[in-house]
């Protein structure tokens, strides 16, 4: 490890690119480049590049701190969390504007919407943990207690989409639980969970509760799920990475959760508000489609197709895409030309395999990293395009006669995150809801939560549920104890 690098300055803000570990910055002599997908010629960055021995270092504060954070209880933990709550409000303008050029998404929803949802993450975690009853009942003659204990330092791994949101989203549960953090946010957007490092200790997080360790998945990131002391790993990603973080983590017999992929069904049933659902299908382009909740088939009744493909490229002519500071952009860049060159793939194998493409199928003109909102009419259910997740703005359009045929597509592929699903009748609402394999499902609405309830994917789509006492249970021992009524005073 080296002296700390000079912070970084991007759009006015400057930030640290090094780790943050124990309560302090540490540096690597290596260095990653992180560019801005805005303007790819724009370096924003030479950012530490951890390796074994930054994740060692990072564990060893994790673990020596725990003790203490632990015996805080939830009541003592509360303030702290709900001062970076608070911070994390007051900052969300120098955070909007870092995550805007590192990742691109657009800067008024960064600033209106996306950043603030990770303040309420940890007030609502806070809370939850404070409102934690021990479970005590009588049965057999013994008095029984559950309680959830604190479990450890934790490895938290996020994906290089809304890195600060999803990154809150798994580190409030797990520091409001009384466990310590390592954080690897993803190499292709590190900046803004740098940020939240200096916020933690801003709001009085004790040194080593909370790490931030930068750096590369297969490098930093495997030292860390491998190391022995881990008490639970819990990451969002890709479900490729999943398969190696799980064999880490079954190989030391650690809880693991995995939120990945989707590929999910938007149903349009005939008794819909067509325009209502056209324009929300149309949405699924926002964020260039780089989300993994989005509704990314679309399985429209065949009675209505023509009207609802009339009222969906109404809707989707009216995107604009461009640069995401610009209030008028509703499409912004991809990530990173390799996920650009991904994307551009995917549709040409489509083409090549005989799958129609309705609209879009190109890289746009302007020399950029956005891709055309695309739509394709798959050939059959089993085109790549339909089975598994582009990650960019292209959906797939298909046709169903009735409701079983709806829910049989629906659930044709190995994926379950999240469904959407429109219609004016409860019972079809019903019916999806009881019958697509998904872990959320919306009906007449996209991507409204309720932080008490669970989250997470079947399938391919994940393992576990983040969401309220789910979130907390995961980040918990839960421990019974007996004792025999009477035996004690
Ligand atoms: P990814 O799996 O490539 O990387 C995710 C993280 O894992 C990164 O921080 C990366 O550095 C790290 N990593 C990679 N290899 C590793 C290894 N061997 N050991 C430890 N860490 C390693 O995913 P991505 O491309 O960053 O993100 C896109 C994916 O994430 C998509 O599939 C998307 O659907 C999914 N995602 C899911 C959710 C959800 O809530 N379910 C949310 C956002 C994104």
């Amino acid at each position: 490890m080296i002296a700390e690098h000079p912070r970084a300055e991007v759009d006015g803000v400057m930030v640290s690119v090094d780790h943050f570990i124990g309560g302090r910055r540490v540096a690597s002599e290596r260095t990653f480049e992180d560019r801005s997908p805005l303007d790819w010629s724009r370096k924003l960055a030479d950012v530490s590049r951890g390796d074994a021995e930054t994740a060692d270092l990072a564990i060893s504060a994790a673990t020596a701190a725990f003790a203490e954070w632990a015996a805080l209880g939830p009541a003592g933990r509360g303030p702290i969390l709900r001062r970076l709550a608070d911070l994390i409000d007051a900052n969300i303008e120098p955070l909007a504007a870092v995550e805007c050029a590192d990742m691109a998404m657009l800067h008024e929803s960064l600033r209106l919407r996306v950043l603030s949802r990770g303040a309420r993450n940890f007030r609502a975690y806070a809370d939850i943990a404070e409102a934690y009853e021990e479970r005590v009942w009588s049965s057999n003659g013994t008095r029984n207690t559950v309680l959830r204990r604190p479990a450890g330092p934790v490895v938290v791994i996020t994906p290089w989409n809304a890195p600060f949101m999803l990154s809150t989203w798994k580190c409030a549960p797990a520091l409001a639980a009384g466990n310590t953090v390592v954080l690897k946010p993803a190499e292709w957007s590190p900046l803004s969970c740098s940020m939240m490092a200096d916020l933690a200790d801003d709001a009085g997080m004790p040194p080593g509760v909370f790490n931030v360790v930068q750096g590369i998945g297969e490098e930093v990131g495997a030292a860390l799920v491998a190391d022995r002391r881990v008490r639970r790993v819990s990451f969002t990603g890709s479900p490729a990475t999943a398969r190696h973080i799980g064999v880490a983590a079954a190989t030391n017999i650690v809880p693991f959760t995995a939120e990945l992929g989707g590929k999910g069904p938007f149903i349009v049933f005939d008794d819909a508000d067509i325009d209502a659902a056209a324009k929300q299908a149309a949405g699924q382009f926002d964020d260039s489609g780089q989300v993994c909740l989005a509704g990314t088939r679309l399985i429209v009744q065949a009675s209505i197709r023509g009207q609802f493909l009339e009222r969906f490229n109404h809707f989707t002519d009216q995107h604009v895409l461009g640069d995401s500071h610009d209030p008028v952009t509703t499409i912004s860049p991809m990530i990173h030309p390799q996920h650009l060159a991904n994307v551009a793939a995917f549709v040409e194998r489509a083409r090549t395999a005989g799958d129609v493409i309705v609209r879009g199928g190109n890289v746009w003109r302007n020399g950029g990293l956005w891709y055309e909102p695309t739509l394709i009419e798959p050939k059959d259910n089993n085109s790549e395009v339909v089975q598994n997740e582009v990650f960019g703005p292209v959906l797939t359009l298909q046709t169903f006669v009735d409701d079983a045929e709806a829910i049989e597509v629906a659930n044709s592929t190995n994926y379950g995150l999240s469904a959407i699903v429109y219609t004016s009748s409860q019972a079809r609402a019903d019916l999806a809801g009881h019958g697509i394999r998904a872990g959320t499902i919306w009906t007449n609405c996209f991507l409204i939560r309720d932080l008490t309830a669970p989250f997470g994917g079947i399938g391919i789509s994940g393992i576990g549920r983040e969401g309220g006492d789910y979130a907390l249970d995961f980040n918990s021992d839960l421990v019974t104890y007996q004792v025999v009524e009477g035996s004690t005073s």
